[in-house]
């Protein structure tokens, strides 16, 4: 993207795609009526997995096929109208976006935009070991992948799978590419491992990665799960803190995790509490669901129907459909009172 003061040349080098320059008026950032500024979009690109996460889907998947999810060229058109308003980052989920054969075509369409920084995938991993390199090929910057336990029986429980192996093994591979970064996201669960801190540490102690503990977050379809599992991350941070780790300044584009670090351990140590005070007010993300819908919010009522402003090259209606819907957006979640909008799983738009 070349930025004069009169106009904003977005060219697209997507391979398969005819070079074509689009001449678009330069467009303001998007920003919402609480003067938070939108700069990171989640893009789910597929429902479909193939885990069975006890606070996801523990009836597995219910959508087997790829039908109706956007087209590599719906997505190139929606990753442009989003970086003409001034999106940096892009971070690729779902499901599980592994599961999508053109998963390098998506990265390297994302990277290739002009504008965009950074590409992040959020992966369960089932792939990890084989895929790895080629992702980064393809010009993905920064890789979370969801490991909730580092005993293979538990992950089995947890989530179904018998990757776990495959999944580290993975990981040491991820570890010699030279990621910005490399996270792990495991979700706190007060019977399944919430008892493993101790190992965690002990993994990220000679590793060079970012263990991130996030909080059960209720959804439409886990309530009763989510009464008996849920804990706080306070007392985690509580005995982080008295064992000589120490809280990591971050800037305010940072994201809603506290990152803990410490001098004995090359990891560090992150914690993400929804549930807390204030988490929504350095919200800087937006997401859109493999169908097109954009959601303002992780657990909004309304979603709002971008895909079809995505049919022509023209992305300057996209444009204006942005620019409309970010008012609408909320100062937070009402997850404390229990509202869940109409999420009823966090695979439906990637978490
Ligand atoms: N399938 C991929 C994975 O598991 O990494 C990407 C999609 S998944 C929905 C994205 C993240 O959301 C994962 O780290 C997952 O553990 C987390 N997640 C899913 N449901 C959650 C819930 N109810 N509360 C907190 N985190 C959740
Ligand atoms: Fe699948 Fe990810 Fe949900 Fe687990 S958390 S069921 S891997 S989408």
């Amino acid at each position: 993207m070349q930025l004069d003061s009169h106009r904003l040349i977005v060219r697209s080098r997507f391979k398969g795609d005819t070079l074509q320059s689009h001449v678009v008026q330069p467009q303001a950032a998007l920003v919402d009526k609480f003067e938070r500024r939108f700069s990171y979009l989640r893009l789910s690109i597929t429902e479909k997995c193939n885990f069975r996460c006890t606070y996801c889907l523990p009836d597995g998947s219910e959508c087997h096929s790829h039908d109706g999810e956007l087209s590599l060229i719906e997505i190139k058109r929606l990753v442009n109208a989003f970086a003409a308003l001034g999106t940096k980052k892009i971070r690729i989920t779902g499901g599980e976006p592994s599961l999508r054969r053109d998963l390098c075509d998506i990265i390297s369409l994302c990277k290739s935009t002009p504008g965009i920084e950074t590409v992040g995938l959020t992966t369960n991993g089932f792939r990890l070991e084989k895929d790895v390199v080629k992702w980064r090929a393809a010009g993905l910057d920064v890789l979370n992948v969801s490991v909730d336990s580092l005993n293979s029986s538990a992950f089995q429980m947890i989530t179904g799978s018998e990757k776990l192996a495959s999944i580290l093994r993975g990981l040491d591979i991820a570890q010699s590419l030279e990621f910005k970064s490399l996270k792990i996201n495991t979700v706190l669960l007060r019977d399944q491992n919430a008892h493993e801190l101790k190992d965690f540490l002990a993994f990220i102690k000679t590793r060079k990665i970012t263990l991130r503990f996030i909080e059960l977050m209720r959804t439409g379809d886990n309530q009763q799960f989510f009464n008996q599992q849920h804990v706080s991350g306070e007392s985690i941070q509580q005995s982080l803190l008295a064992s000589g780790w120490a809280e990591r300044l971050r800037s305010l584009q940072a994201g809603p995790a506290k990152e803990f670090i410490h001098p004995d351990y090359q990891g560090s140590l992150g914690l993400i509490m929804p549930y807390s005070k204030h988490f929504c007010h350095d919200c800087n993300r937006l997401r859109v669901s493999s169908k097109g819908q954009l959601f303002l919010c992780l657990f909004a009522d309304k979603h709002n129907p971008l895909r079809e402003h995505l049919q022509s090259d023209n992305i300057q209606p996209a444009i204006a459909f942005l620019q409309q819907s970010i008012v609408q957006k909320n100062s937070g979640h009402n997850l404390a009172e229990q509202v869940t909008g109409s999420t009823r799983h966090l695979a439906m738009i990637g978490g």
